[in-house]
């Protein structure tokens, strides 16, 4: 009864907004590392839905979190409290180090809230005049696609003709502290930045550059916010990326696989004296925090424990980073990486790199014109890695 993909990719081409541009594949089945198409072809997934997926596809304690959680109560809101919100909440406190978590469901949500959160820090902590508040953003950003988080973008894909935007932001340029420097005002309530830009194509910022941010935030009581929606939970070979420099920021902002690639959860870690700036109306969400999303995440968080991914991510991002160094094109000019995350940039557009490596068996994606990134689920194994550095390794080695 599965309809064939021609048609599948038609109708949806037909009915559906045309906001996206995706690879000419249709998924009908996953597991683990694998995804299958309604003609039953094999691919693996090396994108893993923009590392929401680390844990890999139905995570068999991620799908049995979910179907015992769905035979009790899956939805209360927030004018109950459910049994699984506190255990959650007490976990992802724990796992960060704050004293209190505040749940959404997609990263742009748990972006939004941060940035309440330091606007009201500003004004109520800080002291700051009401409406003064200033967010200092790094240029070539991604942090969502609410009105919000592109007034913090400077990519013309995603802000044209979509203005007024959120007044009170500025941008910097990344990687560089002087700018920073240079943008601090006494109104200035928050810097928001990714360790490592994802969007922007897997930019690592020059070593010393999250210390210097964290020092400067705190001179002069700014809050630090550090988004980890796609570079948290393994991804980096670290639980945050933020680690990389043994930094901690005022507000971690955490989502993708903090659901385990099977349900939307996400939230924002500060401590009291931020955190308490939410008072009861002051901000939520029907959906947040809700039973199914707290048992779901409860798992997926336990799996990458369990299956030691933080480690995982480093070796083997090792091992494919290295194996990808040794790729012989003159028009390949950078590989960035950290973990298995990792950004490979060519001279050139990449995407029939992408449908090439499509039709070998591997989907990935390009990210911007030139960069081909290579995010393949945590729990992949050496052997499954080494079945597709030996596609990419004919794909990429071609004229
Ligand atoms: N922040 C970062 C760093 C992201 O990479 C993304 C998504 O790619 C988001 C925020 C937005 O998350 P969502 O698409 O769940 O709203």
């Amino acid at each position: 009864a599965i309809e064939k993909s021609d048609h599948i990719i038609e109708q949806t081409n037909a009915y559906g907004a045309h906001n996206y541009h995706p690879l000419p594949v249709v998924i009908a089945e996953a597991e683990g590392v694998w995804v299958k198409d309604p003609e039953g072809n094999k691919y693996m997934d090396m994108l893993s839905a923009y590392s929401a997926l680390n844990q890999g596809h139905r995570h068999p304690k991620i799908i049995q979190a979910l179907k015992e959680q769905a035979d009790k109560v899956t939805l209360t809101s927030r004018a109950f409290h459910n049994d699984q919100l506190g255990p959650w909440t007490k976990r992802v406190a724990e796992l960060t180090g704050k004293d209190k978590v505040l749940p959404m469901n997609t990263g742009v949500e748990a972006v939004e809230t941060a940035i309440k959160a330091a606007r009201r820090w500003a004004y109520e902590v800080k002291g700051v005049e009401e409406n003064k508040a200033e967010i200092i953003a790094a240029k070539g950003n991604f942090h969502g696609r609410t009105l919000n988080a592109v007034s913090l973008s400077n990519d013309p894909g995603a802000t044209k003709h979509y203005g007024p935007f959120v007044p009170g932001i500025k941008k910097v340029a990344y990687g560089n502290v002087e700018v920073i420097r240079e943008a601090i005002t006494p109104n200035t309530a928050a810097m928001i930045i990714e360790p490592i830009q994802g969007e922007a194509g897997i930019i690592i910022p020059p070593e010393g550059y999250l210390q210097a941010v964290r020092d400067l935030c705190t001179e002069n009581d700014i809050l630090f916010i550090a988004d980890e929606v796609q570079t948290g939970f393994a991804r980096t070979g670290k639980m945050f990326a933020c680690e990389w420099e043994n930094v901690v920021p005022d507000i971690y902002v955490m989502g993708k696989a903090m659901g385990g690639g099977v349900f939307p959860v996400s939230a924002i870690a500060a401590d009291k004296d931020i955190m308490d700036v939410f008072t009861p109306g002051s901000h939520g969400s029907t959906f947040g925090g809700n039973p199914l999303a707290c048992a779901v995440s409860l798992a997926a968080i336990e799996v990458i424990e369990e299956e030691n991914l933080v480690k995982k991510s480093l070796e083997l991002g090792e091992y494919f980073t290295t194996a990808l160094r040794a790729i012989d094109n003159d028009d390949l000019t950078a590989i960035r990486a950290r973990g298995l995350f990792i950004g490979v940039e060519f001279n050139h557009p990449v995407r029939k790199y992408c449908e090439q490596l499509k039709e070998a068996g591997v989907l990935c994606k390009e990210t911007h014109e030139n960069t081909i990134r290579f995010a393949p689920p945590l729990v992949i194994t050496k052997e499954e890695l080494d079945w597709a550095i030996e596609k990419i390794n004919y794909v990429l080695s071609k004229e």
